[in-house]
């Protein structure tokens, strides 16, 4: 076994420290990982579960075509760089009428990467002429697993709704207050962590990456 490896297996066996690292700094993100993967993991320790800004490893560059390539760049980035099993999302808002844009290039659509309000009034100002009857769009999710010795697991979640023309509600994150998930008359941000946990996107592509999470800890 290569010092490289044997770093890697002691870091994946230790029964202390971090088991699983969720690759995101986003707290938004990192409070929906937990929620949602919470039921699946039981009495798992909190401190078993770590996530990027936890370790001082540099972000890799998110060049990949679709939101599953992304996914697994991130996870691969963060699983190289600990030696622990890794867990990426990458996700976005893909609107019809835009031909799915912004799509893998939500989070930094204005121009600024992260800038919620100034992608959110972009958008907006791009959909105003659009009529109520053409404003369907869905927020995407792929999640990605990587583990230390290359197994990679990939899923997928989806949510379909509307943009409205006002922002509305004050929680979530991104795009959230200008979208109403199909079956409801509330955005995003309007709904509880736990509504907007049970029917988004991430939530989907999470729960069914479960399996293969709580196998980490078997
Ligand atoms: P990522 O962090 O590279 O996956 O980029 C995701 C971007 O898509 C975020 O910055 C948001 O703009 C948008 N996005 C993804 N998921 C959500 C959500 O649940 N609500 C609102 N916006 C979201």
């Amino acid at each position: 076994m290569t010092a490289h490896a044997d770093l890697q297996a002691n870091s994946y066996e230790a029964l202390s420290g971090p088991r699983l690292v969720f690759a995101t700094g986003n707290t938004h993100k990192i409070s929906e990982f937990h929620a949602i993967l919470e039921p699946f993991l039981g009495d798992i320790p909190t401190g078993s579960i770590a996530c990027l800004s936890d370790f001082s490893v540099p972000e890799p560059i998110e060049d990949g075509a679709t939101f599953a390539e992304n996914a697994l760049i991130k996870a691969r980035s963060l699983c190289n760089a600990t030696g622990i099993p890794a867990v990426a999302d990458d996700s976005g808002l893909c609107v019809k009428i835009m031909g799915g844009a912004p799509g893998i290039f939500s989070a930094r659509w204005s121009g600024h990467h992260g800038d919620d309000q100034a992608n959110l009034d972009l958008l907006l100002a791009q959909l105003c002429d659009v009529p109520d009857q053409l404003r369907q769009a869905s927020f995407v999710c792929a999640a990605a697993l990587v583990m230390p010795d290359g197994n990679e697991y990939v899923t997928h979640g989806e949510v379909h709704g509307v943009i409205i023309r006002k922002p509305r509600g004050s929680g979530g994150f991104g795009y959230d207050p200008i979208f109403v998930p199909e079956g409801f008359e509330v955005t995003s941000a309007e709904l509880t962590p736990e509504q907007k946990n049970a029917l988004s996107h991430r939530g989907r592509a999470l729960r069914s990456l479960a399996p293969h999470v709580v196998d980490i800890f078997r």
